[in-house]
C-alpha cells in the first residue's frame, strides 16, 4: 500500500486510547533498550518478558526508534510490520530519513534535526494519507546534553476513518442525505458574512409538515421515512444550488436562501415552496397529499447571527402552524411576545379544563311579551393571575388544540344541570341555548355524546338548544341535514347563531331542520338609522317565518334598537338591554328583578316618559 506522509498537521486531536497506547509503548521502549528480542524471525522466547514484547510487537501498530547525532538509527523496539512505509525493525546504523518515503524524507529528517538542535523541544504531528501519530523528543545523555532524537509512530489510520464518519454523521442527516443543523448553522453564518459584505440578505425558511405525526402514526413509520424523503428532495431540487437545505430534526426543515434583496423575495420562494406541495407524493404506490407551513426570517432586520435568525424563523413558523398551516409567516418583533402570549394561555386553558375552571353564565332570551324564556349559556373563565378571559381568546384555542371536545362537553353538560336547578326555582319551562363549535360538530360520536350527556344529566331534552353557525353547516350539507336530523330526533333543537354572517344560500336553508334563526349583532348595531340592515332584519325575519322558524335578535343595547325589532316582529330578543351574562347563582339571585312582568312594548313606552 503506498504510504504518503504529510508532515502538516492535521485538525485532528488523537483519541485518549491512543495517547495511552503510545506512553505504553515508550514506556516498554525504554525499559527494553534493545531491538534483537523483536526481530521477525523471532526465536522461541526464553521469558516471560520477551513472549509480552513479541505479542505486542504483532498487535499494536507502532513502532518506537532512537536516533544518534548523525540521524543513524542506534535502537528500534515496536511493531514487526510496515510502518511509514518500511520495516523499522533490524535498521540499526540505517539512515533515519531512509525509511521513510522518498517526498517525506527531507521534511521527516528536519523535525529530528530541530528536535537534535534543541531548536525545538519536542514535536508531535499527525500524518496522512495513512494516518501516524509521530511524536520526537531529544534524548540526552546525565549532563542533558542531546545526543540523539526518540521518536514514535503510532498508525491511528483506523480511528481516524472512525472518527471521520462520525463527523460525517453529525453534518449530513442520515435519511435524507441533507445537510444537519450543525451544519446549517456553519453555511449561515458563512452566508452571512459574504452577503453582509454584498450588501444583500440571507433568508432562512423554516419549513415543518403539517400533521406529519398524524400521518406517521397512520401510515407507519416506514411511510414516514419515504415521505420524508421525498420532501427531501422536492426542496432541494426547488431551491437554488447555491441555498442549503437542511434537515432539523423529524419533518423540521430549513432553508438558507443568499443573496436576497427584499424580504418580498423570501415570500417568492415560500410561496413556491407551497405551490410546490400541492403536488401529491406517491409513497410504496400510494397518493399522499402533505402541506408544510414555512416561517421566514430576513437578515439583518430579523437577526444578524445565526442563531437568531434561525430561531426567529422557527418562530415565525409556529405562527404559520397556528394560523392553520399551509401558509408562510414572517418573523415578526412582536411574534415572539404574541407566542409567549399564547403559550402561556394554551397552557393556562389545559390545567383550568382540568380543574372545571371554566363555567356558564347565563344571558336572558326574553319573548316579545316581555317574559324570560330561556337562556343562552356562555362560557366564563376566571384565571387567578390572568383575570377573565373573554371567550373569543379561549375558544379558538381550544378549537386548535382540540381541548374544545372536553371543554364543549364539560359546558354542556353543567348548563343541563343549571337549566334544571332554574326550572325548579323560576317553576316554569326554560330552554338553555348552548354553543357549539366546528370541531365538536365534526366528532364522529357528536351525536352520541350529546345523548350521553342528556341522559346522565336527566334534563328533558325539548329544553335544550344546540347553537351552530352557517359555516359549519355548509361544508357538507348531507353530511350536516344527517347529524342535525339525528339531533333533533332526541328531542333537542338547533338554532343557527350570527345568522347573516355566512353564506347559506335559501335553498340550503330550506332542507335544514332547523328551529331557530338568531340575527347576527352586526345587523342590530345599527338600527333603526341604517336602512339596510333595517331591510336585511326585515327579510331574514320573514324567510324564517315562511320556514316555520323562529327568530332572535341578538345584541339589542338600547330601547330604539328594541323598538325597531319589535316593528319587524322578531319573535325572540337577547342583549344587554334585557341583562348581560351573569353567573348561575347571579341569575337564581336575580331572576325575579330579570323577569319582566310587562312587555317590551310598555317598557319602551314607560322610558319615553
Ligand atoms: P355568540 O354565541 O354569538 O354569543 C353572543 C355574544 O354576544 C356573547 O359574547 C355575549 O356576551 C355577547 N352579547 C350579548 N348581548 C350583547 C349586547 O347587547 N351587546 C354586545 N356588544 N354583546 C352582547 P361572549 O360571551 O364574549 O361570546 C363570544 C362568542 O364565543 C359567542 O358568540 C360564541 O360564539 C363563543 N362562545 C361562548 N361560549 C361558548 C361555548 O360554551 N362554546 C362555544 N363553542 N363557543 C362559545
Ligand atoms: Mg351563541
Ligand atoms: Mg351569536
Amino acid at each position: 500500500m503506498p504510504i504518503s506522509l504529510h508532515m502538516t498537521l492535521a485538525p485532528f486531536a488523537a483519541p485518549a486510547w491512543i495517547l495511552n497506547a503510545l506512553t505504553g509503548l515508550a514506556g516498554i521502549a525504554c525499559g527494553l533498550g534493545t531491538s534483537h528480542l523483536f526481530r521477525r524471525d523471532h526465536p522461541p522466547y526464553h521469558t516471560l518478558e520477551a513472549g509480552m514484547h513479541a505479542l505486542f510487537s504483532r498487535h499494536v501498530p507502532a513502532i518506537a526508534w532512537s536516533v544518534d547525532q548523525n540521524l543513524r538509527i542506534v535502537h528500534t523496539t515496536g511493531s514487526e510490520g510496515m510502518l511509514l512505509g518500511f520495516h523499522f525493525q533490524g535498521q540499526e546504523g540505517a539512515a533515519i530519513g531512509a525509511l521513510v518515503e522518498a517526498h517525506h524524507r527531507l521534511a521527516f529528517e528536519q523535525q529530528h534535526e530541530a528536535v537534535l538542535s534543541g531548536e525545538i523541544r519536542s514535536f508531535e504531528g499527525l500524518y496522512f494519507e495513512r494516518y501516524y501519530r509521530i511524536a520526537l523528543e531529544p534524548a540526552r545523555d546525565r549532563h542533558g546534553t542531546i545526543i540523539g532524537v526518540h521518536g514514535v509512530a503510532l498508525d491511528i489510520s483506523e480511528a481516524y476513518a472512525l472518527q471521520n464518519q462520525l463527523a460525517r454523521e453529525r453534518h449530513i442527516d442520515a435519511l435524507t442525505g441533507l445537510v444537519t443543523r450543525m451544519r446549517l448553522y456553519d453555511r449561515l453564518a458563512q452566508a452571512l458574512l459574504i452577503c453582509a459584505r454584498n450588501q444583500k440578505s440571507v433568508g432562512v425558511l423554516a419549513i415543518d409538515i403539517d400533521r406529519f405525526k398524524a400521518l406517521n402514526d397512520l401510515c407507519g413509520r416506514e411511510v414516514g421515512d419515504q415521505l420524508l424523503r421525498a420532501v427531501a428532495e422536492r426542496l432541494r431540487s426547488l431551491l437554488r444550488k447555491a441555498d442549503t437545505v437542511a434537515r432539523l430534526g423529524n419533518d423540521d426543515f430549513a432553508a438558507v436562501l443568499l443573496n436576497i434583496d427584499t424580504a418580498e423575495n423570501g415570500a417568492t420562494v415560500a410561496g413556491k415552496v407551497i405551490t410546490a406541495f400541492q403536488q401529491p407524493f406517491l409513497i410504496l404506490g400510494e397518493q399522499i397529499f402533505a402541506t408544510v407551513s414555512v416561517g421566514i426570517a430576513i437578515s439583518p432586520f430579523d437577526g444578524e447571527d445565526e442563531t437568531i435568525l434561525l430561531r426567529n424563523a422557527l418562530t415565525a413558523l409556529s405562527y404559520a402552524k397556528i394560523s392553520g398551516g399551509n401558509t408562510y409567516h414572517f418573523y415578526t418583533n412582536s411574534l415572539h411576545e404574541t407566542l409567549s402570549a399564547r403559550m402561556t394561555l394554551e397552557s393556562a386553558l389545559r390545567i383550568a379544563i382540568e380543574n372545571h375552571e371554566i363555567v356558564p353564565h347565563y344571558q336572558p332570551l326574553v319573548s316579545r311579551e316581555g317574559l324570560v324564556v330561556g337562556y343562552e349559556a356562555l362560557a366564563r373563565w376566571e384565571h387567578s393571575v390572568l383575570g377573565r378571559i373573554p371567550p373569543a381568546r379561549f375558544i379558538p384555542i381550544a378549537e386548535e388544540n382540540g381541548s374544545i371536545t372536553a371543554l364543549g362537553s364539560q359546558i354542556l353538560l353543567q348548563a343541563c344541570h343549571d337549566i334544571q336547578r332554574l326550572q325548579a326555582e323560576i317553576g316554569r319551562r326554560l330552554r338553555v341555548a348552548v354553543n357549539i363549535s366546528a370541531r365538536q360538530f365534526d366528532e364522529p360520536l357528536f351525536v352520541e355524546s350529546i345523548i350521553a350527556i342528556i341522559q346522565s344529566s336527566g334534563v328533558d331534552p325539548t329544553c335544550l338548544e344546540l347553537e351552530l353557525t352557517e359555516s359549519m353547516l355548509m361544508r357538507d350539507m348531507e353530511g350536516a341535514i344527517h347529524t342535525l336530523s339525528r339531533i333533533k330526533a332526541t328531542g333537542v333543537s338547533i338554532a343557527i347563531d350570527d345568522f347573516g354572517t355566512g353564506y347559506s344560500s335559501l335553498s340550503h336553508l330550506k332542507r335544514l331542520p332547523v328551529d331557530t334563526l338568531k340575527i347576527d349583532q352586526s345587523f342590530v348595531r345599527e338600527l333603526p338609522e341604517d336602512k339596510d340592515d333595517e331591510a336585511i332584519v326585515t327579510a331574514i325575519v320573514s324567510l324564517a317565518h315562511a320556514l316555520n322558524m323562529h327568530v332572535v335578535a341578538e345584541g339589542i343595547e338600547t330601547p330604539a334598537q328594541l323598538e325597531a325589532l319589535l316593528k319587524i316582529d322578531c319573535d325572540l330578543l337577547q342583549g344587554f338591554f334585557f341583562g348581560r351574562p351573569i353567573s348561575l347563582e347571579q341569575t337564581l339571585a336575580t331572576y325575579k328583578d330579570l323577569l319582566i312582568y310587562s312587555t317590551p312594548a310598555e317598557i319602551l313606552e314607560r322610558q319615553a316618559h
